[in-house]
């Protein structure tokens, strides 16, 4: 392999060169059943023909121009999203790192505003929000921080789930100004907190008068079973980031904001050259037109209760599997030891999975995956899975 790159990435042994719905082929033409979705970037699946038509248009008549015009697509998109997440406006950039640094920006405008000095924001172990300086002070682990101190300051951090270490911070920091969560932490491990952790969280901002803002990055884009994973609580978050479903693989990034929120930027307060171009905002359009028309929030749900009750079903009894959860095609198997190695196995099997947190195999299905395709899935993934914890058993008695 060429060394021409820089080695931010341990790259498996294979590349792609074609899709189509919840299937890849490598460039050697070996067929993967695809349940990562490019890490729930390719909702919709390979070369969905209503994003591929878009783009193609798209790119046939305008592809760039500069925020310094009004961008009709733009407005389209801004209007449909903040309809659905029922936010009253949105700001573009091209990743979700961006959207998030938005929203630490937003905080801090915020609190600067309020005559709060050093405004702090919580934040959570075990999340993740993205690479910039900002999004990896903010983000819970380690391995991501080391090596790049100083961190940006005014991350307060505190276990996800938790709502009385919330309440603690409440009373001990005055300068706290917002709470930066995921509903379901996806690099962490596919956590998912309590049912109220939401609901709790968006009183305890209200009483203190801080933004709650809602890292749906990898949770949002009917992923969950529902467009964004706040709608299974009934409440709305100050502000919402997204970004890796919104264009199926076109880089756009979002944040969305509400009320006293969506009217902190003004002019000259925050910017992007390409965020919100009409290429990425075409192909944005195209994918939730699509999600609506073919009502893949309502699949989501019901293809992720599928595969759960499979997966319970095919690894029920396994000595070493510690637990299985999800919440709609958000899907983690926690294994009582480290299994990197099943994600080259799978690959073996033509099958494209994740582990995360060491010990949790992800799964993230395009939501257009069929029921077929799914037995497919759990069927090469239980015996790989009790394969590996055999092995391991076999090995340890040795
Ligand atoms: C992927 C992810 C990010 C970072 O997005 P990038 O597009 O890689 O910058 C932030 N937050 C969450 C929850 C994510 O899953």
């Amino acid at each position: 392999m060429s060394d021409s790159l820089m080695a931010t990435y341990k790259r498996l042994p294979i590349g792609l060169q074609k899709g189509e719905g919840a299937w890849v082929w490598d460039t050697a033409d070996n067929k993967y059943l695809d349940a990562l979705s490019g890490i729930a970037v390719c909702g919709l699946g390979h070369a969905h023909p209503a994003v591929t038509e878009a783009i193609r248009r798209q790119a046939g008549e305008l592809i760039h121009t500069s925020n310094i015009y009004q961008i009709d697509l733009q407005q389209q998109l801004g209007d449909k999203l903040t309809a659905l997440a029922g936010m009253d406006r949105v700001f573009f950039g091209n990743s979700g790192a961006e959207a998030n640094e938005a929203a630490i920006k937003l905080a801090r405008l915020y609190g600067n505003k309020n005559g709060i000095e050093n405004p702090a924001i919580i934040v959570m172990e075990h999340s993740f929000h993205g690479r910039t300086l900002a999004t990896l002070s903010a983000t819970g682990n380690r391995k991501v921080q080391a090596g790049f101190e100083p961190l940006v300051s005014g991350f307060i951090r505190v276990p996800y789930g938790d709502i009385e270490a919330i309440r603690t911070i409440a009373k001990n920091s005055p300068n706290t100004v917002a709470v930066l969560v995921e509903p379901v932490q996806g690099e962490g491990g596919i956590n998912i907190p309590p049912e109220e952790y939401l609901n709790d969280i968006r009183t305890i901002c209200d009483e203190h008068n801080w933004l709650m803002m809602l890292d749906e990055i990898q949770s949002g884009m009917a992923r969950s079973g529902r467009m964004f994973a706040f709608q299974h609580n009934g409440i709305h978050p100050d502000i919402m980031t997204l970004a890796k479903g919104l264009g199926n693989g076109v880089p756009i990034g979002a944040c969305l904001a509400k009320g006293k929120a969506a009217e902190i930027f003004g002019p000259g307060a925050h910017g992007s050259t390409f965020g919100g171009n009409p290429l990425a905002c075409a192909a944005a359009l195209a994918v939730l037109e699509t999600i609506e028309s073919d009502q893949l929030t309502e699949r989501a749900e019901n293809l992720g209760a599928k595969i759960l009750a499979d997966l319970a079903d095919g690894l029920q009894d396994v000595a070493g599997v510690e637990e299985i959860r999800g919440m709609g095609l958000l899907i983690g198997i926690e294994l009582d030891r480290p299994c990197p190695e099943l994600v080259t196995q799978a690959l073996e099997k033509g099958l494209l999975i994740n582990v995360t947190a060491e010990k949790v195999i992800r799964l993230l299905p395009p939501l257009i995956m069929s029921d077929e395709e799914a037995n497919t899935l759990v069927e090469i993934l239980t015996d790989l899975i009790k394969a590996f914890l055999n092995e391991g058993t076999s090995d340890n008695s040795a």
